[in-house]
């Protein structure tokens, strides 16, 4: 095949506050590969701080160019007749890149969504679902970002009007009591049944406050809370799911275990209620699409999540997403962030993303 990248800069329409900091900008690189008359296209995603795999322009251009040389000696015509899952694996069987890219998600991630594009050979087209068809919607979280106690009360407003009945909300970042203050609010106008309302910490608690703070939402009904406290502390996050005083998700947590072995480890120390799968992040598709048949096994449920990709990277993460039984709230909603964002048929719609 011939591969191709292109370095994208994708400009916030308000700068968005997040755990790494404020955001303006936010870069990608789409990659291009083409085969016998055909295009795919696919998104490298990368959130500096967060991504493992990114540190500076340059090294990551470097792992680009890697990448092109060692898929450059992959005929795609050589898996004629496979799609979707079997087209991956396939290649994971066949070739290098997976072993050699292991440890980069977001290389995996756009490779995974340039050759299932090109596979399907229709622009916006990973997985042909009823979710693509239009005949599917997708329930997601409102997501809340931070900022001062009212710039977070306006989007709580916000989301309500426009339809969600999910709503994840940033806690540890500006004081506490503001925060509990923030979601008191939105508990006393919208009960457990019609409200769910999901918090995420990004590791913000310590071992010494996090039991009094997660006392203090569960007195909230919330959903779920992610990543109270930081990852690598696995003893102090089992106690806290054994606990269960508010069912906890590991994200930050799954960021850098690749091996079907250590995801096992993972899951069987932490023992969590949730697991949160970002495919830029964890693996790819392939690798996040492990993470929820183990999880399943364990009775472990999940739910997926963009990671500020364009509407390119969504629209696979969203299709991929429809391969599982619709039965929750998945956080895809991050398409309507940018200006200059890509064309699409993704729409968000009375808190549901769907194709139009
Ligand atoms: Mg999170």
């Amino acid at each position: 095949m011939d591969i191709k990248f292109e370095h994208k800069i994708f400009q916030f329409k308000t700068p968005s506050g997040t755990s790494r900091g404020i955001l303006t900008e936010k870069q990608a690189w789409f990659i291009q590969i083409m085969e016998n008359g055909k295009i795919g296209l696919g998104e490298c995603s990368v959130i500096p701080g967060l991504s493992p795999d990114y540190e500076s322009i340059e090294q990551y251009e470097k792992l680009l160019s890697k990448l092109r040389e060692l898929a450059s000696a992959i005929n795609l015509t050589d898996f004629e007749g496979q799609k979707e899952y079997d087209l991956l694996t396939a290649i994971k069987e066949k070739t290098r890149i997976y072993s050699d890219f292991e440890k980069y998600p977001s290389l995996l991630f756009g490779f995974e969504s340039a050759v299932l594009n090109w596979s399907a050979g229709k622009s916006e087209l990973y997985f042909d679902t009823p979710f693509y068809q239009g005949e599917q919607k997708i329930p997601i979280n409102g997501l809340v970002w931070m900022g001062s106690p009212d710039f977070m009360k306006n989007q709580m407003a916000d989301k309500v009007e426009l339809g969600f009945n999910c709503i994840k909300m940033k806690v540890g970042a500006i004081n506490f009591e503001s925060e509990i203050e923030l979601l008191s609010s939105i508990r006393n106008a919208h009960p457990k049944d019609k409200m769910i309302l999901r918090v995420d910490a990004n590791g913000a608690f310590t071992k010494e406050n996090v039991h009094e703070r997660l006392t203090k939402l569960a007195q909230l009904d919330l959903h779920s809370i992610e990543q109270p406290i930081a990852p690598n502390q696995h003893e102090s996050m089992a106690d806290l799911c054994l606990e269960n005083i508010l069912p906890i998700a590991l994200d930050e947590e799954l960021i850098g275990i690749h091996s079907k072995e250590d995801k096992i480890k993972l899951l069987d120390n932490i023992k969590p209620q949730y697991i949160i799968l970002k495919p830029s992040l964890h693996g790819g598709i392939l690798g996040s699409k492990e993470w929820i048949e183990l999880a399943k096994e364990r009775n472990i449920d999940w739910w997926m999540t963009s990671a500020l990709e364009s509407n390119l990277g969504l629209a696979c993460i969203a299709q991929f997403t429809s391969k599982f039984p619709i039965d929750k709230h998945h956080g895809l909603g991050t398409g309507s962030l940018y200006l200059n964002n890509t064309e699409s048929r993704l729409k968000v719609e009375s808190g549901e993303i769907l194709f139009k």
